[in-house]
């Protein structure tokens, strides 16, 4: 995610943390950088002009040509005026009705409706204990329908089978009723998408509006459709009154312009994040953090907050109690590193999360493939290897590929990636969490 935008603007970070100095001269020369860097992930220009005013202003006065490490302090205003710029705080669902709450979800076709609609009733469920019903009234495709029954069955969640001749109205209404009988805390109403605005579809979800009068209605959009998401998302807030977005396909190779200029464009808060097609691939907006990631400082607090939603506390405990009594890391460690991160949504996910050096050094092991891989490599060593990896000199290697059906560089690079988050598990149990970032980032 925002790989381009994050490598960009690392490299401004790093040239202005190293400036003992800043002149106007120096700081316009950043700021011209930061201006490049965001039209290229296709932040919309009025949005880019309006966000390096701001922090020129901020970054010319006292609080930064006073300070005693002005590169930080600049660092310090884009980071702030980036999270300002995509809402400043988390936004919350709205609750405050009687139940059951309606959510209204609208935008294009192929935005992530349907998916976002099971992925937020899991999320409702597991992480606000809600009772969630699901209904479709994408009439004119049954196979959306269809779609959004099998996500609710997945997630074991309620589904609303509309019957035949039912219009998108009726159909919405015979929900909410449902609901209200059967004591839905929230109800979440999926609807038909069209490939580009299109009267009719507005003209529907207006109706549905008007009858259900939700108390959400979220508008979903493709991330990594750039100034397009832009131009989509203003026409939904004219057609609709909004009360917020989830931006799709966060995972992919967005660039990053949808996530920025979303929020100033429509002046509604990005509520949800869709990261990855599996139903868990959902995460509430953090504004200041994800200026952190956007920046390659690294999104820590989601990091850790997936990670006691997704790891297996024993073994984390397990592995703390070891790394404090002084006892070295090694493959065993690795190897019950590696299936964890598989546990918590794959390594895509993580590394997205990893300030931008940490990531890279993780890249080698880039997908759940190459886990596997690593794994059957791990298991073709000796106990012995595995706790002593100092051991596995040449031959050793090579019966330990031939074992893997690997070839001997592959065993190589995995002793590679193993001593690089050694030295990073040795600098966690010696400083936690904030010193290795210090050390990363410097
Ligand atoms: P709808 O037409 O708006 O209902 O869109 P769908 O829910 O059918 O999604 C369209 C496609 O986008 C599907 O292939 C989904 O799996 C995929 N998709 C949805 N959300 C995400 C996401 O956050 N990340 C990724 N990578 N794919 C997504």
């Amino acid at each position: 995610m925002f790989d381009n935008l994050t490598n960009r603007l690392s490299g401004v970070i790093k040239t202005l943390r190293g400036q003992a100095r800043l002149t106007e001269a120096n700081i316009q020369d950043a700021l011209r950088e930061v201006r490049m860097a965001l039209l290229e992930a296709d932040v919309a220009l009025p949005v880019v002009k309006d966000f390096i005013a701001h922090v020129k202003e901020r970054a010319q006065g006292q609080e930064v040509l006073a300070s005693l490490t002005p590169g930080q302090a600049v660092i310090g205003i884009v980071h702030q005026e980036m999270a300002r710029l995509m809402g400043g705080q988390n936004a919350a669902l709205n609750f405050t009705t009687l139940p059951p709450a309606v959510i209204l979800m609208a935008g294009l076709q192929g935005a992530g409706k349907t998916t976002t609609s099971a992925k937020l009733a899991k999320y409702l469920r597991e992480q606000m204990k809600k009772k969630v019903l699901l209904a479709s009234c994408d009439v004119y495709r049954p196979a959306a329908m269809e779609q959004l029954r099998a996500l609710a069955q997945q997630i074991e969640t309620d589904y609303f089978s509309a019957e035949a001749g039912q219009s998108p109205e009726q159909i919405a209404l015979a929900a909410r009723d449902y609901a209200d009988k059967h004591f839905h805390d929230v109800l979440i109403i999926d609807t038909a998408g069209r490939l580009a605005i299109d009267e009719a579809m507005m003209a529907e979800i207006q109706r549905l509006h008007e009858v259900l009068k939700p108390i959400e209605t979220l508008f979903v959009v493709d991330a990594m459709q750039g100034q397009d998401a832009v131009n989509t998302a203003k026409a939904f807030s004219e057609a609709l009154p909004l009360t917020g977005v989830v931006l799709t396909k966060l995972d992919g190779d967005a660039r990053g312009g949808a996530a920025l200029s979303v929020r100033q464009v429509t002046g509604k808060p990005i509520k949800f994040a869709g990261v990855g097609e599996k139903v868990g691939g959902l995460e509430a907006f953090h504004p200041e953090r994800m200026a952190s990631r956007i920046l390659g400082m690294g999104d820590v607090l989601s990091l850790i907050e997936e990670a006691h939603r997704g790891v297996d506390q024993e073994e984390a405990v397990k592995l703390a109690k070891k790394m404090k009594s002084g006892k070295s890391f090694d493959l065993e460690d690795f190897k019950a590193q590696l299936q964890q991160m598989k546990k918590m949504g794959g390594v895509a996910a993580l590394m997205d999360k990893l300030p931008a050096q940490m990531g890279q050094a993780a890249a080698g092991m880039a997908d759940d493939k190459s886990i596997n891989r690593i794994e059957g490599i791990i298991n073709s060593m000796t106990p012995g290897e595995r706790r002593n990896p100092a051991l596995l000199k040449a031959s050793r290697k090579r019966r330990i590929a031939a074992g893997a059906g690997v070839q001997v560089q592959e065993v190589n690079r995995l002793l590679n990636q193993f001593e690089q988050t050694q030295k990073m598990m040795k600098m966690v149990a010696k400083g936690g969490m904030a010193k290795m970032m210090r050390g990363m980032k410097g």
